[in-house]
C-alpha cells in the first residue's frame, strides 16, 4: 500500500480536488489519503489555517466572528458545489465550525490548536462525503479514534512512539483511508497541531504506521530542486536524492519538506517521492536511504538559511582548559537554549543558534554568565549569520569538493565566516554574514551545475 499526502494547493478548490481525486483512484495500491486545508487559490488568497487562526482571535477578543466562520465555510462549499454535492451534506460542519467557541479548552494555546486543526479534519471529512458521493469506497480516519497520540505541545506536538501500534492495529479492506494531517491528541484527550506546514509529518508518521512500501507527497512542484528556483533560473531537477541529504538541505532553508517530516518515513524506511498534482505523470524526486543511491553528480543541492546569530568568544589558552565547554553549556542549559554548532579552534570558539532561541534578555543573562564564568578575553555577538549547506552523496572520498566551493565564493570576495566539513559525510556547511548567502548559494551552484 501506498501513503498519498497532497499539501493545501492540492486541495485548494473543486478543480483541484477532481485532480486529486484522479490521482488516488488511478492506483488501487493508492490507500490511505492525507489531507492539508484548503490553500491559496491564487497569489493573494488566505490559506484556510490562516483564516481559522483569525477566527480563534477574534473570539478570544469577544469581537464578533460570524463573518469570518462564513468566509470558512464557504471555501468547503465552493468545493462541495463542484461535486454537486447536496447543501445537507455539508450542515455538520456548519454546526461544528460554530460549536468549535463553545467547547472548553485548557488554555488558549489548546483553543488554537483546535481551531487551526479543523482547516484539515473539514477537508478530510469532506474529501471522504465527496469520494463517497462518486460511489469509491472511502473512510474518514479521525487521529482522536484510531490514536495518533502526540506529546503535549500544544502547537508544536511530537509524535509519541505508541502511535505506531495503533496505526498497525488499524482494520481496513479495499476502501481508500482518508486522514486529516497536521494534528494528534494528546494524553490528556486534547488536539494538538504539529508545527506549520505539519500535515507532511502526518503523511510520514502514517506511512510508517502503516508500514507502506511509498509515500508519495503531491505538492505544486514537479521536483526538488537542486537550489532555490528564486535565486537561480531554472535550477537542476533532483530525480533521487537520499534521506540524509534531505535532512541536511531542509535543515537550512530547503522549503519543500518540513526537517523534521521526514523522520518517521525514514524510522520506518519507507521511500519517498515528492510529485506534482498537477502533472503527476511526471516522475519527481525519490527520496531514498543511501545505500540504494548512486550518486551522479558530486553535489545534490545547496541551501541557505539566514535566521542565525553567533557568539564569538576569545580566550588565550581555550583549548588547555578542561571543563570549559561545560561550563559553556551549563549556561545554556540553565536558560534553556539549544544552540546549533559550536565550533573551536585554539583559542577561540563560536557558537551558532537559531535566533528562534534567543530573547534580548537571554542574550544579555547568557553574556553577563559566561564572562563571570569564563573570564573570555573577547565576547561579541555577529548577529547577521547565515548558514549555507553544500550537499551530495557524491562527495564523500572524493578530493577538491572543498576547494571548488571555496573558490565559488572567494572569487567574488564574499567572506566566509566558518566552515565546518567532517562533522556529516555528505556535507559542507558555511557560514557567512546574511548578505552574502544569496549570492554564494547562486556561485556555488553555478561551479557545480553549469560548468561541468
Ligand atoms: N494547513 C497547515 C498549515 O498551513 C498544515 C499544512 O498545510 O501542512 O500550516
Amino acid at each position: 500500500m501506498k501513503v498519498v499526502k497532497f499539501g493545501g494547493s492540492s486541495l485548494a478548490n473543486g478543480e483541484q480536488f477532481k485532480k486529486v481525486i484522479a490521482i488516488v483512484t488511478a492506483q488501487p495500491e493508492r490507500q490511505a489519503v492525507i489531507t492539508s486545508a484548503p490553500g491559496k487559490r491564487f497569489s493573494d488568497d488566505i490559506k484556510v489555517t490562516d483564516l481559522l487562526i483569525t477566527y480563534a482571535e477574534q473570539f478570544l477578543n469577544y469581537l464578533d466572528t460570524k463573518k469570518i466562520q462564513e468566509k470558512i465555510f464557504d471555501r468547503y462549499q465552493e468545493i462541495a458545489q463542484t461535486f454537486e454535492l447536496p447543501t445537507e451534506q455539508l450542515t455538520w460542519l456548519k454546526k461544528e465550525l460554530q460549536q468549535l467557541q463553545e467547547r472548553t479548552y485548557p488554555s488558549a494555546e489548546y483553543l488554537l490548536a483546535a481551531f487551526k486543526a479543523h482547516g484539515e479534519y473539514f477537508n478530510a471529512r469532506l474529501l471522504t462525503l465527496i469520494l463517497n458521493h462518486l460511489k469509491i469506497k472511502a473512510r474518514f480516519i479521525d487521529p482522536r479514534e484510531v490514536g495518533l497520540l502526540v506529546s503535549s505541545d500544544s502547537n508544536d506536538a511530537t509524535v509519541l512512539p505508541v502511535t505506531y501500534e495503533n496505526l498497525a492495529r488499524l482494520d481496513y479492506t479495499d476502501e481508500k483511508l482518508i486522514f486529516p494531517g497536521f494534528f494528534g491528541v494528546t494524553k490528556e484527550g486534547e488536539i494538538a497541531t504539529f508545527s506549520r506546514g505539519g500535515s507532511d509529518i502526518t503523511g510520514a508518521i502514517v506511512a510508517r504506521g502503516l508500514n507502506a512500501e511509498l509515500y508519495e507527497n503531491f505538492t505544486d512542484v514537479d521536483a526538488i530542486y537542486a537550489t532555490d528556483p528564486r535565486l537561480v533560473q531554472d535550477p537542476y531537477a533532483v530525480t533521487k536524492m537520499t534521506y540524509r541529504e534531505m535532512r541536511e538541505l531542509s535543515y537550512a532553508g530547503f522549503s519543500v519538506f518540513h526537517d523534521e517530516a521526514i523522520v518517521p518515513a525514514i524510522e520506518g524506511r519507507v521511500k519517498i517521492n515528492v510529485k506534482n498534482t498537477n502533472h503527476p505523470e511526471r516522475p519527481g524526486t525519490m527520496i531514498i536511504p543511501y545505500q540504494e543511491f548512486t550518486p551522479i553528480t558530486p553535489i545534490t543541492g545547496i541551501s541557505s538559511a539566514k535566521h542565525f546569530s553567533a557568539l564569538y568568544l576569545h580566550k588565550f589558552l581555550l583549548n588547555k582548559e578542561t571543563g570549559f565547554t561545560l561550563k559553556i553549556l551549563n549556561i545554556l542549559y540553565k536558560y534553556g537554549i539549544s544552540y546549533e554548532h559550536m565550533p573551536s579552534g585554539i583559542d577561540d570558539l563560536t557558537i551558532i543558534f537559531d535566533n528562534s532561541q534567543l530573547t534580548e534578555a537571554k542574550r544579555k543573562a547568557v553574556s553577563r554568565d559566561i564572562r563571570a564564568v569564563i573570564q573570555p578575553d573577547e565576547l561579541r555577538w555577529i548577529d547577521d549569520y547565515a548558514l549555507i549547506m553544500v550537499v551530495g552523496e557524491g562527495m564523500i572520498n572524493r578530493i577538491g569538493i572543498m576547494k571548488d566551493v571555496i573558490l565559488a565564493i572567494s572569487d567574488h570576495n564574499i567572506n566566509i565566516h566558518m566552515i565546518n566539513q567532517g562533522s556529516s559525510e555528505v556535507s559542507i556547511m558555511l557560514g557567512t554574514k546574511s548578505a552574502d548567502a544569496d549570492k554564494a548559494v547562486k556561485y556555488i551552484y553555478e561551479a557545480f551545475f553549469e560548468q561541468k
